[in-house]
């Protein structure tokens, strides 16, 4: 197995395995969405293989993370722990499937508990919650557009079940030689965990720090208050710890966890300021400020984006409205089932 090199004409979805420190293996593995695919990192010990999270459940990841097993001598079988970063479908659900089989231990962020309750309930519909916030405000015609695509973005509830374990934040991990500290760190969900391996300077970032994109906030079944609030307090919490090669969920290894997390910082920052500059304009609910925002870094229109799209945007501005409520920029009151924002008098 060739070790990792910046190669800019290689695309870091492509498939196949890549060491990316000694004895540590980055698998990306298919996704059906724009996404591409979603990096399982393979972490070599004695006593078998440690993943980190374990893509999504379905035949063409799973045919792809056997294939890269055998390349490092191995297979599924050999696998003897998925350390999973969040209960977000396509870093957890490949590891519920093979422990079908297999008998893996599967662990998980103790904060990731209220979200699975609720995932495996066979009761529960996929983004009620979120459909139905949606419809609170301004954003009616958005959720009707996405309860249409749901099928593509879900899974079946059968597809999540518990965990073996769950992981407290700040527990300290053994895997072979290597110590793994799992940090807490609420906002891209309320559980997420990254593993940071202080002594070989890694970190295992799942989606908290993403090199590309900016991860979706509070985007599960049970929310925080202030998803935005905690996710920022997160990242915060993150450049605490020292610099370190970053090991991302999505998109490449990068060299500093600190540089991504400054320019984070920096894009909420800018967004909260557009988002109050846009209720002082004249936006009355979270759909109306989402209307007036540019999105991705194309800086597309909302009506531009695909439906799915469309709900992480107006959800997304809404934590930056709660935000700023908190900072008593805006204030929100109820009218007729809709949620209006105002520029607040005192700021
Ligand atoms: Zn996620």
């Amino acid at each position: 197995v060739p070790v990792e090199q910046d190669d800019p004409g290689r695309r870091w979805y492509e498939p196949g395995v890549f060491t990316v420190a000694p004895g540590v293996h980055r698998i990306p593995l298919p996704l059906p969405d724009e996404l591409r695919a979603v990096n399982v990192y393979a972490i070599e010990a004695d006593e078998g293989f440690t993943l980190i999270d374990s893509g999504l459940v379905l035949d063409t990841a799973r045919d792809q993370l056997e294939a890269a097993l055998k390349d490092l001598g191995g297979g599924l079988g050999d696998v003897r722990w998925f350390l999973v970063t969040h209960a977000h479908r396509d870093h957890y659900t490949q590891a519920v499937a093979v422990r079908r089989d297999f008998g893996t231990r599967v662990s998980l962020g103790i904060g990731e508990q209220p979200t699975l309750a609720i995932v495996s309930d066979p009761a529960s519909a996929p983004y009620r919650e979120q459909l139905a916030e949606l419809r609170r405000h301004g954003a009616s015609w958005v959720a009707d557009a996405v309860a249409g695509v749901l099928p593509e973005e879900t899974v079946p509830h059968t597809a999540w079940e518990m965990p073996d374990d769950w992981i407290q934040s700040n527990a300290i991990l053994t895997v072979g030689e290597r110590t793994l500290e799992a940090k807490s760190t609420p906002g891209h969900t309320q559980g997420h965990l990254v593993y940071f391996d202080r002594a070989a300077s890694l970190l295992f970032g799942g989606d908290h720090i993403l090199p590309h994109i900016t991860p979706s906030i509070g985007l599960e079944p049970a929310p925080g208050a202030s998803p935005l609030a905690d996710y920022l307090d997160s990242l915060r919490a993150t450049q605490l710890l020292p610099d370190a090669r970053l090991l991302p969920a999505h998109g490449p290894v990068v060299a500093s966890s600190h540089a991504r997390i400054g320019e984070l910082l920096e894009h909420h920052d800018r967004r909260l300021r557009l988002t109050a500059e846009a209720v002082e304009a004249g936006a009355v609910t979270a759909f109306d400020v989402s209307s007036a925002l540019r999105w991705t870094r194309h800086e597309r229109a909302l009506d531009a984006l695909p439906p799915f799209h469309q709900m992480l945007a107006v959800i997304e501005t809404l934590w930056h409205l709660t935000v700023l409520e908190t900072r008593g920029r805006v204030v929100s009151h109820e009218r007729d089932g809709i949620v209006h924002f105002t520029a607040s008098q005192t700021a």
